[in-house]
C-alpha cells in the first residue's frame, strides 16, 4: 500500500493513481442517488473531498464499515498518509486551495473516474457550500450532508436566525431579518436593541464580518463600513443587527437527524477558549452547566431539526451570558471538535452520518444516548505558542502520546513535511477521564509525553491552560485567553 507512487498532474484536471483497471475510464457512470428505502444499501465507495486529519479520521470510519475510499489531494500532499492509506488516489490540481481542494469540477471527475458512490466533504473547503452540495447531487453522487437547500438556509445568518425563532431556539435579542438603508430607522433599532450592538454582515464566516458599536455617533459608519467589506469579502452586502453580548461563553450542541424525521441532541461542548474567533481547546460537557437546562435547549434544537427538515449531523452554537443561551449560528457539518461528544456518548458521529446519508433510519432514540465522563480536545497547531506566527516545515521528530483515555487524531509523522498553504492545525489530543478532573490530569500528562521537533506548535499554551487556575475552575468566557494573552505578553 505504500509503494503507490502518486503520478502528479501539472494541470488541474484529476488523474487516478491507483485501481489501474479504472485509469483512463474518464466515461460517465451514472451514479444512483441513495433514495431512502426499507433498506437502504450502503455504500461501496466514497470519496473525501479534504485533506489533514480528518480525511484520515472518515476514512478510518469506513474501513470500519467496510467501505473503500478514494482520496482527493493537491500536489503539496501527494506523499501525505491518508492519500497512501486510502484504497484509490486522484491528485486533482495544484498546491493552492482555490485549484485543488476548492475545484469542483476537479472533485467531481476524481468521483466519476473512480466510480465513487457519495461524497464526505468533511470541514471547512467545501463542506458548507450549497452549489457544491447541489453539484454533486445533479452529478448522481450523494452528498454526505444536508440537503442542498438547508446548507443554503443556514448559510446565510439572516434567514438562519429568522428559522431559528420560528422553531423556537432562543437567539441573541435584535432585529428579525436584515438592516434596512434609512439611517433614522437603523439608529432607531441600535436604541431599541440597546448599546453596545454587534452589525454582522449575513453572509459571514470565520470569525470576520463583524463591527461591535458602543455609540450612536459610530453607528452610521460602522453599518456602511461592514456592509462594503461584506460586499468585498462575502458577496453580499446584506447586514443584520444584534445585542452584542459582553462576557459570554460559546457553548454549541451536536445534532444529528435522519431522512424520516428522527432528530437527537449528544449533548454539547463548550468552546470558549478562542483567539481571535477561533476555537483552541473545546471540551464536553460544558462546565458548571445545569444539567435540565441542557436537555431543555438540546430537546429545542432536536425539535428544530424536525421542523426544518434537517438531514445529516449538525451543530447549533450559542452564546451562553447570565445562564441563558442565544443562538448565534448553525454549522451544517462535521466540528473539528466533534471526537470530544463522541467520546462521552460513545457514538461514531462520521459513521451515523455515512448511515444517514445512506437512507438509513437513526438506530438510537434520545432516551438511548448517555452522557457519561468528560473529554477535552486540544488542537494542536504547527505555529509559536505565543506569537501564532505560522511554523510549516519538515517534522524531524513526532512522538504522540498515549495510555488510558487518549486519543490522537492526526496525519502526521516522523518526516511529514507541513506544507504552508493550508491550515496550520496538525493534529488533536482528545483525553476522556470519568470527571472533568481526571479528563484535566491525563491531558496534561499527554501534553507532557508529546515531542514535536523541527517546526514550532502550541503545546506549551496548552500545557499553561492546563495549569491555569480560571480554566480549572471552568466556565471562562470567550475573552478569557485573550486577556490571559494580553496579561502575559506585558510580562504579568
Ligand atoms: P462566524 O460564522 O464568523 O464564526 P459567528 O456568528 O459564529 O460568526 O460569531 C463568531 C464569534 O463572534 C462568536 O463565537 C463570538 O465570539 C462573537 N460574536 C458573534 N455574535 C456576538 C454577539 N451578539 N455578542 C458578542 N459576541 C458575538
Amino acid at each position: 500500500m505504500f509503494d503507490k507512487k502518486p503520478v502528479l498532474n501539472k494541470k488541474s484536471e484529476p488523474r487516478i493513481v491507483t485501481d489501474k483497471s479504472k485509469a483512463g475510464l474518464f466515461k460517465r457512470t451514472i451514479m444512483r442517488v441513495a433514495v431512502p428505502s426499507e433498506t437502504p444499501k450502503m455504500f461501496e465507495k466514497i470519496l473525501i473531498a479534504n485533506r489533514g486529519e480528518i480525511a484520515l479520521r472518515i476514512q478510518r470510519t469506513c474501513r470500519e464499515m467496510g467501505i473503500k475510499t478514494v482520496a482527493i489531494h493537491s500536489e503539496a500532499d501527494a506523499d501525505a498518509k491518508y492519500v497512501k492509506l486510502a484504497d484509490e488516489s486522484v491528485c486533482i490540481g495544484p498546491a493552492p486551495s482555490s485549484l485543488s481542494y476548492l475545484n469542483i469540477p476537479a472533485i467531481i471527475s476524481a468521483a466519476e473516474v473512480t466510480d465513487a458512490q457519495a461524497i464526505h466533504p468533511g470541514y471547512g473547503f467545501l463542506s458548507e457550500n450549497a452549489d457544491f452540495a447541489e453539484r454533486v447531487e445533479k452529478s448522481g453522487f450523494v452528498f454526505i450532508g444536508p440537503r442542498p437547500e438547508t446548507i443554503r438556509m443556514m448559510g446565510d445568518k439572516v434567514s438562519a436566525k429568522i428559522a431559528m425563532i420560528k422553531a423556537g431556539v432562543p437567539c441573541v435579542p435584535g432585529v428579525e431579518g436584515a438592516l434596512p438603508d434609512d439611517p433614522a430607522a437603523i439608529s432607531a433599532i441600535a436604541r431599541s436593541i440597546g448599546y453596545p450592538v454587534i452589525i454582522k454582515a449575513s453572509g459571514g464566516g470565520g470569525g470576520r464580518g463583524m463591527r461591535v458599536v458602543h455609540t450612536e455617533a459610530a453607528l452610521q459608519t460602522a453599518v456602511s463600513m461592514t456592509r462594503n467589506e461584506a460586499q468585498v469579502a462575502f458577496n453580499n452586502p446584506t447586514v443584520y443587527m444584534e445585542k452584542f453580548l459582553e462576557n459570554p461563553r460559546h457553548i454549541e450542541f451536536q445534532i444529528m437527524a435522519d431522512s424520516y424525521g428522527n432528530a437527537v441532541y449528544l449533548g454539547e461542548r463548550d468552546c470558549s477558549m478562542q483567539r481571535r474567533h477561533q476555537k483552541i481547546l473545546e471540551e464536553a460537557p460544558a462546565p458548571l452547566l445545569n444539567t435540565k437546562l441542557r436537555d431543555k435547549i438540546g430537546e429545542r434544537c432536536a425539535e428544530a431539526c424536525r421542523k426544518i427538515g434537517y438531514r445529516g449531523v449538525g451543530t447549533f452554537e450559542f452564546l451562553f451570558e447570565n445562564n441563558e443561551f442565544f443562538f448565534i449560528e448553525m454549522n451544517t457539518r462535521l466540528q473539528v471538535e466533534h471526537p470530544v461528544s463522541e467520546f462521552i456518548t460513545g457514538i461514531d458521529i462520521v459513521q451515523q452520518q455515512i448511515r444517514i446519508a445512506a437512507g438509513e433510519k437513526l438506530g438510537f432514540r434520545q432516551k438511548d444516548i448517555e452522557f457519561k465522563g468528560h473529554a477535552i480536545e486540544c488542537r494542536i497547531n504547527a505555529e509559536h505558542p505565543f506569537k501564532f506566527t505560522p511554523s510549516p516545515g519538515r517534522i524531524t521528530t513526532w512522538h504522540p502520546p498515549g495510555g488510558p483515555g487518549i486519543r490522537v487524531d492526526s496525519h502526521v509523522y516522523t518526516n511529514y513535511f507541513v506544507p504552508p498553504h493550508y491550515d496550520s492545525m496538525i493534529g488533536k489530543i482528545i483525553a476522556y477521564g470519568s470527571t472533568r478532573d481526571q479528563a484535566l490530569a491525563r491531558m496534561r500528562t499527554a501534553l507532557s509525553e508529546m515531542v514535536v521537533g523541527g517546526i514550532e506548535t502550541n503545546i506549551q499554551l496548552h500545557q499553561e491552560l492546563m495549569q491555569d487556575a480560571a480554566f480549572m475552575q471552568g466556565g471562562t468566557s470567550i475573552h478569557y485567553l485573550e486577556h490571559k494573552l494580553a496579561k502575559r505578553a506585558k510580562g504579568f
